[in-house]
């Protein structure tokens, strides 16, 4: 089954679109994005010389700083009374990325949502428990938006409340459950210790994402769960969840490159690599219009595979992410990044310049500690409180206990440095 002919019309065919589609993206945003027409003058590209996908490497990239930088709308190609709504996630340093949606970016999330759910096996007669949070981050809206578009019953539950998702998982019966897959884990364990047997419920189709999964991981959400997992990637910088997802055949997740226009690079030189070959996810959005973005740097870790696949779609796979290029955290879904932890702590008095992240995996679920060390002479106690206090306020995800040592209470490494991250979940 597949929502439309879109995912599975001849390759040649969808490369002309693509063409097409690339030519009119970079036209729309040299005129109306003054960062674009900058960066295409600094690269030497005219944008008018632009004919298709086979130039696209000539491109200049856009990064993550680069939407932070021009925070918050600096990058938006319309103005904001032809937007319909603005999502917000988090950055390196604490600036949130904005982006905005015209009503087409709208409807194109409906479709490759819808798009995504019926790869996993959702029909219009399905009831589909959403447990991703609502609100700035993209994940609950994405589901439920695609769930409209497909004609399925959506529980628009939100994240958290475990007793209350695994009350619904019985009482209603859902087939599907969507969120991420630490939280699947983490609700079968759950409803062990309250007598629900979850594998014994209706849930037959888990559609996780929002962070790494690996293959253990997937094996015990569908053993856990007795349900099939099916893996979904996105971004919001992007759409949010919908840029890819996996199919029955589950060998690599489909692109939905007639709007999401995949490459994958050299992290380090830039170059583009052949298929197959591992590298950083680069995305260009052929079709959307309130804030486009010309070959956007994921920093996510993946690998291209264009040939057929069993299910009939003919978009290109690429693997699970599971890695990224840089130090990003991904902590019960949230995204962390240990410099956040930096910034939010280290400008108060009293505080050392050192200071360890622990991250351990109890049961399914993240355990996330926060060690701060003390200048010579501090009341640990008052301070702990501060920085605990401060720690919940600034991050998208509260530490779970938080530590503070004497000075020299952290230990250093040989070039005097502190190793920031203490990753313990995959041991
Ligand atoms: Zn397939």
């Amino acid at each position: 089954m597949v929502w439309n002919d879109a995912e599975t019309i001849d390759r040649e065919q969808r490369r002309r679109r693509q063409d097409r589609r690339l030519r009119d993206v970079v036209a729309s945003v040299a005129e109306r994005v003054p960062f674009y027409r900058e960066a295409f003058a600094d690269a030497g590209v005219d944008p008018g010389e632009v004919e298709g996908i086979d130039d696209l490497a000539g491109l200049p990239f856009t990064s993550k700083e680069d939407l932070r930088e021009h925070y918050p709308d600096g990058l938006f190609a319309l103005p904001r009374s032809d937007l319909n709504c603005l999502h917000a996630s988090s950055g390196t340093t604490g600036t949130p990325k904005v982006v905005g949606y015209a009503d087409r970016d709208l409807e194109i999330w409906r479709e490759v949502m819808a798009r995504s759910l019926v790869a996993a096996g959702v029909g219009p007669e399905d009831t589909l428990q959403n447990a991703y949070g609502y609100g700035l981050f993209t994940g609950g809206l994405g589901f439920h938006y695609g769930c409209q578009e497909l004609g399925a019953a959506v529980l628009p539950i939100g994240g958290g409340n475990t007793d209350r998702q695994l009350r619904f998982l019985r009482d209603l019966g859902s087939e599907v459950l969507a969120c991420t897959p630490s939280y699947a884990l983490y609700l079968a364990e759950q409803g062990e210790k309250r007598g629900i047997d979850v594998a014994d419920l209706p849930v037959s189709a888990v559609v996780y994402g929002a962070e790494p999964c690996t293959d253990p991981m997937r094996a015990a959400i569908e053993e856990r769960l007795g349900a099939a997992g099916f893996d979904i990637y996105g971004l919001s910088e992007i759409i949010g969840p919908g840029v890819s997802v996996e199919c029955e055949a589950r060998d690599g997740l489909h692109v939905h490159s007639d709007h999401f226009y995949p490459e994958v690079i050299d992290p380090e030189t830039g170059e583009v690599l052949p298929a197959g070959e591992e590298g950083e996810l680069v995305v260009t959005t052929l079709t959307k219009r309130g804030m486009p973005v010309i070959r956007y740097r994921t920093g996510d870790v993946t690998t291209l595979y264009p040939d057929a696949c069993d299910c009939g779609r003919t978009t290109v796979r690429m693997d699970n992410v599971t890695g990224r290029t840089d130090d990003l955290l991904v902590v019960r879904g949230a995204n962390l990044y240990p410099s956040e932890v930096e910034a939010a702590v280290l400008d108060l008095e009293g505080v050392a310049p050192h200071y360890r992240i622990d991250l351990y995996r109890e049961g399914a679920l993240d355990e996330f500690e926060v060690t701060v060390e003390t200048a010579p002479g501090v009341d640990g106690e008052a301070l702990r409180e501060q920085v605990r206090e401060r720690l919940e306020d600034r991050l998208a995800v509260a530490p779970d206990a938080v530590s503070v040592v004497g000075p020299g209470g952290i230990e250093r490494t040989e070039t005097g440095k502190a190793r920031r991250v203490y990753d313990h979940r995959e041991e």
